[in-house]
């Protein structure tokens, strides 16, 4: 695939019979027993939405020993489970062995975990072991937050063939520490959203919360930015749950916590979207008066560096800057504006002016005339 060349990814409905948004996808973060897997999945089919039952069959631990998964006996497990219910089934897949095992005992829906999506090596020889199968694979972002690792997965099962693919957003480890277990870091996703308009996102608010008192915002969350679906882990007793017990929730909770969700669409009635282009164009015009305030503002402060530079006087000056800011804020908050929000802008602006009277001051600048 050339950059910039649009993929054309299956949208849900092409290949998930009768889908109704959102696309839920909820079981266990692991198969522990024949009897879990097929009695919670027996109470999973009955919720709205749900149609895609998860198991982690292969767990990657941190460490060696713990519990590493079932393995292989858990597929058959999953056949009882398309047997027995109306769900498609979806299991991890680590390695070219994961996928011949589960294409074998006839897994509906494969994924790609955060740790295997940060290694192209691994990604490489699943999308190998994939060639010329057609199965929905769903992509976890990587563990560390970088977008072209997630992107790249994708492009790579892609340009095998792969046209079923949805990108899931669980969070990403960084040294920044938030109250969840996964930084959401939601710019992430939105700009994946930006680069491919046509994948489909779902949320994993499970493995962004690491605790289940999180998982109804971020849900909420991920549909106000348009993600189309959430992976969700639940477990008939949380508590007693082998893997992640805390962020697990019983499919009781899973179904209150979905009657309690506002999902969203794009696109809306006729009516709703001519007041919405009324309003879009409204912003354009004031984002054209901002952009032309910038430049106005910049244009100033190129005579003040080059005042600055004719007198020999530094471009920061301290005072000039409190001032700014006190001044500034203090405007702000009377007009009801968000006080982080305009710290932030006036350092943007405020750097951007002290590199501009920099530039001026450079010894060979050719701009130093006023
Ligand atoms: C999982 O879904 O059970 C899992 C291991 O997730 P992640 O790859 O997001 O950590
Ligand atoms: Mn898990």
């Amino acid at each position: 695939m050339r950059e910039n060349l649009q993929p054309d990814f299956l949208p849900i409905e092409n290949w998930l019979n009768n889908f109704n948004y959102p696309l839920i996808i909820s079981g266990p973060c692991s198969a522990e027993s024949e009897e879990q897997v097929v009695s919670q999945a027996k109470v999973l089919n009955k919720i709205e939405h749900v149609r895609i039952f998860r198991a982690g069959i292969w767990k990657p631990r941190t460490r060696p020993h713990s519990f590493q998964g079932v393995g292989e006996k858990a597929l058959l497990w999953m056949q009882r489970v398309k047997e027995e219910t109306h769900l498609l089934t979806a299991a991890e897949v680590a390695s070219p062995q994961h996928v011949e095992a589960c294409l074998k005992h006839n897994i509906d829906v494969l994924w790609i975990g955060a740790r295997t999506t940060v290694n192209p090596f691994y990604v490489q020889n699943i999308t190998d072991a994939l060639k010329g199968v057609d199965i929905p694979i769903l992509v976890k972002n990587p563990i560390n937050p970088d977008l072209n690792l997630w992107r790249g997965a994708i492009e790579r099962l892609y340009m095998s063939g792969l046209k079923k693919i949805v990108a899931v957003h669980r969070g990403f480890n960084t040294y920044e520490k938030t109250p969840y277990r996964n930084n959401p870091i939601w710019d992430i996703p939105l700009e994946l959203k930006r680069i491919f308009p046509n994948l489909p996102i779902i949320c994993d608010p499970s493995h962004i919360a690491g605790n289940r008192a999180f998982i109804q915002d971020i849900s909420q969350k991920a549909f106000n930015l348009d993600m189309c679906g959430l992976m969700i882990e639940t477990h008939l007793t949380p508590h007693k749950a082998i893997t992640d017990a805390l962020q697990q929730i019983t499919p009781d909770q899973l179904e209150s916590l979905l009657s309690k969700l506002v999902f969203r669409k794009e696109a809306g009635s006729f009516d709703f979207q001519k007041i919405l282009d009324t309003l879009r164009n409204e912003i354009d015009t004031v984002d054209i008066e901002l952009l032309n305030l910038l430049k106005k503002r910049m244009d100033i402060v190129s005579k003040i560096g080059n005042h600055k530079s004719k007198h020999n006087i530094t471009v920061y000056q301290v005072k000039r800057w409190n001032t700014i800011i006190n001044e500034r804020t203090e405007m702000a908050k009377k007009l009801g504006l968000n006080n982080d929000f305009i710290i932030k802008m006036l350092r943007l602006v405020h750097d951007e002016s002290i590199l501009i009277q920099h530039k001026i001051m450079l010894p060979h600048s050719k701009k130093k005339k006023e």
